[in-house]
């Protein structure tokens, strides 16, 4: 075994191999870019180095930077986590001829598989199912889209190197398959430098079940289960689980045996996932085998009983598989949810910001949580914006199903927009608990996953007011405190008002409307005047900053977090957003409707599909932008005319930068 390992990556992936090599006895080496200096992985390892600027093509994926690290610490191995240089086959060589242990698979095994064509090509001779479609050399766009028109729409365009569901597009019909084609092309270019595109008959009803495999140097190879990653968006994993449900024992024996037969039939060693479509018939075909940790190991781990990572740092030192395949078992079910800063309403956009606050529900043996970051971190567009990941287990379904649902509505997150209440949509859906399972699961129960944003009930209104209230007193009491005059009123904290009840008049402005409450002092309690009648409301913050509450005698326990004049008000699993308003502060500016297109996000323009003058309608596409390796399309929020068009292509733009004009109809 190892004595020193280098970890080439950051956040919850760099943590989770530090956890297992300390738990071993291996020391660490880290490694981060100028935006992680004081990033958690750091922290943790025994020795961390600095390897260059934010953006990862200038540090993370640089080969050199790391090897020279990996020299200079004196590390024997480079565990690659996933992502980054992981499955870079050029790394894994270099770092051969360093003589440092690459932990994963041989060079020949990545990039067989690094290509999507190619490894198609090889599980077709190794007679592992495939969907029809089109994995030749052929790139021209006519050859492309008459092979869509045999194969027969829905077509699904693939980026051959790609990966994270980008450079993938649907396309439906004939018509809109060259925008597809030029669009998917681009997102591939782009991401991975490479534009060749396969092509493949779309299936609607699938669900991505995935096996994961391990090999050692000793001729061994096993498989430990599958996991059922069918819940998805915009192509990527959202929740996993682990085993699948409804899975039989023979299918689980047929697909274990074709995906240990796929990763023998390239010699494969270490940890790999072969990932398959199962069709509702229990067909199932290849789709791509990632030569690398998934980030949902966790989950086959909770039913396993097993640490993959010691079984990868074994198997990287010569060792033996730690077990035989007959010796594996699966004892309960567990299920991972991606904790993404993004905003689900807003088609998923990732949103960047500082965890202001960030509390998380307690590890247990039913709970688990994989992460890199701590409250005070900043989520910056250089990175994925993944927050965490939890991990629930429990002895059946329906238990993990509860636990995860609880742990959700524990993970308590402000500075940037979540994900956490869509997940825990997901999980309460009915759909999800009866296991109705498909890739198409988010697309079709869209109703039920993104309710509209409701008013504030007076429950959050009425907690919001009581921590505005028990917070001013709290205020009043110190500066009373240091006052030489007793009978000053500006020391009272009881809201005396002369010729008046004792009151205070709040104003919250909640999304568009501004609702008012009138809160008058009672003896040791407030009477709350709330939009449907009034609550008796008492409590106090106690020393960790919960407010405890007492509305009308029923108790409960609630966060409200400040973010200036914007109070974040949790509780039960609900969470929300209101600014309290001083009108004797100056009014306001409220932005006008319409008008212009500002870029939600740090990016680059990458295509201007209209021009000044241009008469639009409303949903029309006007311009593309590149930002977080994703294309985003600014669309006409209404009917009108395009008045200025500010950026050409590759104008790199900031935050909130105007874009593009637009003169609405009704006023053009
Ligand atoms: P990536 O490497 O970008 O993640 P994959 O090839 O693994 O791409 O596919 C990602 C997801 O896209 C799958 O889990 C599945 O939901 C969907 N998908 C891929 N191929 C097909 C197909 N032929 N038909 C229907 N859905 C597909």
């Amino acid at each position: 075994m190892f004595n020193k390992i280098l970890i080439a990556n950051r956040s919850e992936i760099a943590c989770r191999v530090i956890r297992t090599a300390k738990r071993l006895g291996i020391r660490t080496v880290a490694v981060y870019s100028d935006a992680d200096a004081s990033a958690l992985h750091v922290a943790l390892a025994d020795e961390a180095y600095h390897i260059g600027p934010s953006p990862a093509r200038e540090s993370y994926l640089r080969p050199e930077l790391i090897l020279d690290v990996a020299k200079r610490s004196g590390a024997q191995a480079v565990h690659p986590g996933y992502g980054f240089l992981s499955e870079n086959a050029e790394f894994a060589e270099a770092c051969a001829a360093a003589t440092i242990v690459f932990i994963g698979p041989p060079t020949n095994a990545i990039r067989a598989m690094g290509s999507k064509s190619a490894a198609k090509q090889i599980m077709e001779d190794a007679v592992v199912p495939l969907v029809p479609g089109y994995h030749g050399d052929n790139q021209a766009p006519d050859f492309l889209r008459d092979t869509a028109g045999r194969i027969g729409y829905p077509v699904l365009i693939k980026a051959s190197a790609g990966g994270g569901g980008k450079g993938m597009r649907v396309v439906w019909e004939g018509a809109t398959f060259e925008e597809s084609l030029a669009s998917a092309k681009r997102e591939a270019l782009s991401g991975f430098g490479d534009d060749r595109v396969l092509l493949e008959k779309y299936l609607t009803k699938p669900r991505h079940v995935e096996i994961q495999v391990f090999a050692d140097t000793h001729g061994n190879a096993l498989h430990l289960f599958e996991r059922d990653c069918s819940i998805q968006r915009r192509h990527q994993k959202v929740l996993e689980e682990a085993p699948a449900p409804g899975m039989t024992p023979e299918l689980r024996a047929k697909m274990g045996a074709a995906a240990v037969a796929a990763a023998r039939a390239i010699g494969y060693v270490g940890a790999g996932t072969v990932e398959f479509l199962l069709d509702q018939d229990g067909s199932f075909y290849f789709m791509e085998m990632n030569t690398r940790l998934q980030v949902e190991h966790p989950v086959t781990e909770m039913i396993t009983g097993q640490d993959l990572v010691e079984w990868q740092l074994r198997v990287a030192s010569g060792e033996p598989l730690p077990c035989r395949q007959d010796e594996l078992t699966i004892s309960g079910h567990a299920i991972e949810a991606r904790i993404y800063a993004e905003d689900p309403a807003r088609d998923f956009f990732p949103s960047i910001g500082t965890l202001s606050h960030l509390r998380t529900p307690s590890e247990s043996t039913h709970v688990r949580i994989d992460t890199g970051v701590r409250q005070g971190d900043e989520v910056s567009i250089n990175y994925d914006p993944m927050i965490a990941k939890l991990i629930v287990w429990d002895t059946d379904r329906a238990g993990a199903l509860r636990r995860l649902q609880q742990a959700l509505a524990e993970y308590q997150v402000v500075g940037v927009t979540t994900n956490t209440s869509f997940l825990g949509a997901v999980a309460a859906h009915p759909a999800f608990a009866e296991a109705n399972l498909d890739t198409g699961f988010i697309e079709r129960n869209r109703e039920g996953l993104f309710p509209e944003v409701q008013p504030a009930s007076d429950k959050i209104l009425a907690l919001a007011c009581l921590d505005v209230l028990l917070r001013r007193d709290a205020e009043a009491k110190k500066y009373a405190a240091f006052t030489t005059d007793l009978y000053s009123p500006w020391h009272l904290t009881h809201g005396w008002r002369p010729n008046s009840d004792n009151h205070h008049v709040l104003y919250f402005i909640d999304g568009d409307a501004t609702t008012t409450v009138t809160a008058l002092y009672r003896k040791s309690c407030f009477l709350l005047e709330l939009p449907g009648g009034q609550v008796v409301a008492r409590g106090e913050i106690d020393e960790t900053g919960n407010l405890l509450a007492d509305l009308d005698g029923m108790r409960m326990t609630a966060t409200v977090v400040r973010h200036g004049a914007e109070l974040n008000i949790m509780s039960a699993s609900v969470t929300h957003c209101l600014t309290l308003f001083d009108p004797s502060a100056q009014t306001a500016e409220r932005e006008g409707e319409g008008g212009c297109l500002t870029a939600p996000m740090p990016g680059k323009i990458i295509a201007v599909m209209t021009e000044a003058g241009a008469q639009v309608k409303r949903g029309m596409p006007l311009l593309i932008m590149e930002a977080m390796k994703m294309e985003h399309t600014i669309t006409a929020p209404a009917d009108g005319m395009v008045a200025t068009v500010n950026y050409t292509v590759g104008a790199v733009v900031n935050d909130g930068a105007e874009l593009l004009s637009l003169i609405p109809e009704e006023t053009a």
